[in-house]
């Protein structure tokens, strides 16, 4: 096996596969793609539900679908693959280290990195979920793997915590398998995934989702018999006289995402404490020079279509910087998060960069604004740069603005941008 190449890409996803197609497209030699599984296509495998592609194609298809469409296309352009092989470890320096079954400790060298390892789900101990330890309590992926991939059904009963994206497809999932869901909780006062997943999976299923309300205890000594339910305040504390015990045997949690970045804070990339992903620039190149990150190791994406753009712009990045170890810096503008919004990402604009393309900011909102919004890049002098009109805004929901080459005048004179998301006058 060769021990050089021009791109390693950790993670075989939607974000790993565009970025490696994207790096061979711009003219890459060897590019390598690293999966722990057996098969490519990231967690798109299990969601055999449809809803990809929208934006991409202009076609609803299921997960398998739209991943094979760049597995193929990343077979056709020559990239390499090494599969069921974890990544232990990157350095600095883009050495990575890996472990398979027919080969043991592996060591390769890469020109450019591209960290596309997605996100994983939070557990019962983050959220610190109290009462007893029986078995039947499980995140929605889990059961969405057990149910589409594995073929067994994890319980009859359910209850869902959380309105999360994964929680109200297996809700759907689960009552055409036959199981019967009682309750689907959350504890925000809004809906924390997609507004379409709301209709098509509870709506349309007579599935009843309770708002400011959550799991206050387990109860079951080895399977699942009930929980306690509990509605909340505003601090989450929980209201006298508002207690239920729901029969069920199973709990599946659907309370968020986190990227998973271990490979990346030992390779010296730094972390937003907000989005839990490297800090980017527009390019997706982190502070480790030579390391790019795409898809939901950056930020936890809600359409798989952004993802595959994201790791278009992280490939294209690798190449430039596997052929020329850099790519010409440019003077780079920080992004921040104004008002009503939690995040922004990419960081950082190039402001070389944005006059050969537009960049794509995307945001999330802290709190929903349920009637039209204004979305604003704005500089320092509070001079509106780029804006968009939006019917609503609401946390679960990325808002996506693009910048077009046409402002690169404006990005040039400014020092700083701030990203704001108001009701429109
Ligand atoms: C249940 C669910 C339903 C969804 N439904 C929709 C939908 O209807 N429509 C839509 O547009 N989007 C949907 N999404 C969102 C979209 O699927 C994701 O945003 C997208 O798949 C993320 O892609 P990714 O490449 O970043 O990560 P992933 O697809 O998670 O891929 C990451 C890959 O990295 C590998 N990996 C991680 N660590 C290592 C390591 N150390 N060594 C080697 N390999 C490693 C993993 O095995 C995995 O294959 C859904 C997501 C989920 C989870």
């Amino acid at each position: 096996m060769k021990h050089t190449y021009d791109v390693i890409v950790i993670g075989s996803g939607p974000g790993g596969l565009a970025a490696a197609i994207a790096a061979k497209e711009n003219g890459a030699g060897d590019v390598l793609i690293i999966e722990r599984d057996i098969e490519l296509g990231g967690i798109l495998v299990q969601c055999i539900h449809n809803g990809f592609g929208l934006e991409i194609f202009d076609e609803d298809m299921p997960g398998p679908t739209y991943a094979q469409h760049f597995i193929e296309k990343a077979r056709g352009t020559g990239v390499d693959t090494l599969m069921d092989t974890m990544v232990l470890d990157i350095t600095p320096d883009r050495t990575v280290y890996a472990i398979n079954k027919s080969q043991g400790y592996i060591q390769l060298v890469a020109r450019a990195i591209v960290l596309a390892m997605g996100c994983r789900e939070r557990t019962r101990a983050q959220i610190l979920l109290p009462g007893s330890r029986p078995a039947g309590v499980y995140t929605a992926g889990t059961a969405q793997r057990f149910v589409n991939v594995e073929g067994r059904m994890p319980g009859e009963q359910f209850v869902i915590l959380g309105s999360g994206d994964i929680g109200m497809i297996m809700a759907r999932r689960l009552t055409i398998e036959g199981a019967k869901v009682k309750r689907v909780l959350e504890i925000m006062p809004y809906l924390t995934g997609l507004t379409r997943n709301y209709v098509q999976c509870l709506l349309d299923y007579g599935i009843t989702l309770q708002k400011q309300r959550t799991v206050n205890r387990i109860i079951g000594r080895d399977r699942v018999e009930a929980i306690e339910a509990v509605s909340v305040d505003e601090s989450w504390n929980p209201i006298p006289g508002t207690k239920e015990v729901i029969p069920c045997d199973s709990l599946l949690l659907s309370v968020g995402l986190i990227p998973e970045n271990e490979l990346s804070k030992k390779a010296g990339v730094l972390l937003d404490p907000v989005t839990n992903g490297p800090y980017v620039d527009d390019r997706f190149m982190t502070n480790v020079p030579g390391i790019f990150a795409a898809g939901n190791v950056v930020h936890v994406y809600d359409l798989v279509d952004w993802v595959t753009e994201a790791g278009y712009v992280a490939g294209k990045g690798a190449a430039q910087f596997a052929q020329a170890e850099a790519i010409p810096e440019g003077k780079q503008v920080a992004l921040e998060a104004g008002e009503n919004v939690r995040y922004v990402v990419p960081h950082k604009l190039t402001k070389a960069s944005l006059a050969e393309e537009l960049v794509r900011l995307q945001m999330r909102a802290v709190t929903p604004i349920e009637e039209r919004v204004l979305v604003t890049v704005e500089d320092q002098d509070g001079e509106v740069i780029a804006k968009k009109g939006e019917p609503y805004a609401r946390p679960g929901e990325i808002i996506s603005l693009t910048i077009k080459p046409k402002s690169f005048e404006a990005v040039q004179k400014a020092v700083k941008l701030t990203v704001n998301v108001r009701k429109r006058k």
